[in-house]
């Protein structure tokens, strides 16, 4: 079994649509995957259409959430969540509120970027989204590229889009701990997404983890591109000390990442466990 529970489509920052995304997962072994757009779950409903047969599909979500860093600051982390009741009051209003911050900031970010003279517009970048689907930083990285201005999405990271650069805006204030209960009440599972990925910027302490741990945050996505060997057996120690499901995934983004579909995977004991404690809805199953 080759099991990538976090990736994202065209209903938030990847480039392949929701139809592409299972195709291509079928077309690269995979025998399940998740679907974890931003901030909403607009594409689930495309992914069940076009599921290849035999392929399992995890639907999800990967909430932008503040948390205390462990450190006497507050940091922005990601959560996934999976097999949650998608209209759940609350859920519905946590993802609609986190997809109207994130607009308001990336048009922020991309008015502070043309007063400087780059070639972006807030209300290009976001006429140029579909409805209820998630703006992202990728979004002003590849209107960068389109303007010849970097040549690639990382380049647009590395040099103007990153969380230290001079136009960084937080995108979510919606606090964790909410967040985890949120899911929880709507049947869901949740796992810390890339929690020790430092080059991205501020990053939460073990503590933290336990603490959230003990608020019924599920598990950990251990294996990720941005962890190194180090951060990787920390979280796996952490996550067997602490009882939390371990998770491996590739948070494929389509082109606008060079990682591939099923690079990183997860023990199917893992997707077991999260399956059985969700009640929200099912794995779909391609027939
Ligand atoms: P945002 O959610 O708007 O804060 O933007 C973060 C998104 O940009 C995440 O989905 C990341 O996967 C993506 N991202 C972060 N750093 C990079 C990078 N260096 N190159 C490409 N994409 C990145
Ligand atoms: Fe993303
Ligand atoms: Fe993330
Ligand atoms: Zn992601």
């Amino acid at each position: 079994m080759r099991i990538d529970l976090h990736t994202h489509t065209t209903a938030s920052d990847g480039t392949d649509t929701p139809a592409e995304l299972v195709a291509n997962a079928a077309a690269a072994d995979l025998d399940a995957v998740a679907i974890t757009d931003h901030d909403t779950t607009s594409g689930w409903v495309e992914a069940v259409a076009a599921l290849p047969p035999g392929l399992r599909l995890v639907r999800g979500a990967e909430l932008s959430c503040r948390s205390p860093d462990g450190r006497g600051g507050h940091c922005t982390v990601h959560l996934l969540a999976y097999l949650y009741d998608p209209r759940a009051e609350a859920v519905v209003a946590q993802h609609a509120e986190a997809r109207a911050q994130r607009r308001t900031r990336l048009a922020t970010m991309a008015e502070r970027m043309a007063a400087d003279g780059f070639p972006v517009s807030a209300d290009e970048l976001l006429a140029s989204l579909p409805e209820d689907s998630t703006a992202g930083r990728p979004h002003i990285a590849m209107a960068l590229v389109r303007a010849g201005l970097v040549s690639t999405v990382d380049e647009a990271f590395a040099r103007f889009l990153n969380d230290r650069g001079r136009y960084y805006v937080p995108s979510s204030r919606s606090p964790v701990e909410a967040s985890i209960e949120t899911i929880a009440g709507a049947g869901g599972v949740t796992v810390l997404a890339h929690a020790f990925a430092h080059h991205r910027g501020t990053t939460v302490t073990a503590e933290v983890i336990k603490e959230l741990a003990g608020l019924g945050l599920g598990g950990v996505e251990v294996d990720h591109p941005d962890h190194d060997d180090e951060a990787r057996a920390r979280l796996r120690g952490l996550a067997d000390d602490l009882g939390l499901i371990a998770t491996g995934s590739s948070d494929y983004h389509g082109t606008n990442k060079v990682l591939r579909l099923g690079q990183e995977t997860t023990a199917p004991a893992m997707l077991d466990a999260i399956a059985e404690r969700a009640t929200g809805v099912e794995i779909v199953v391609g027939s």
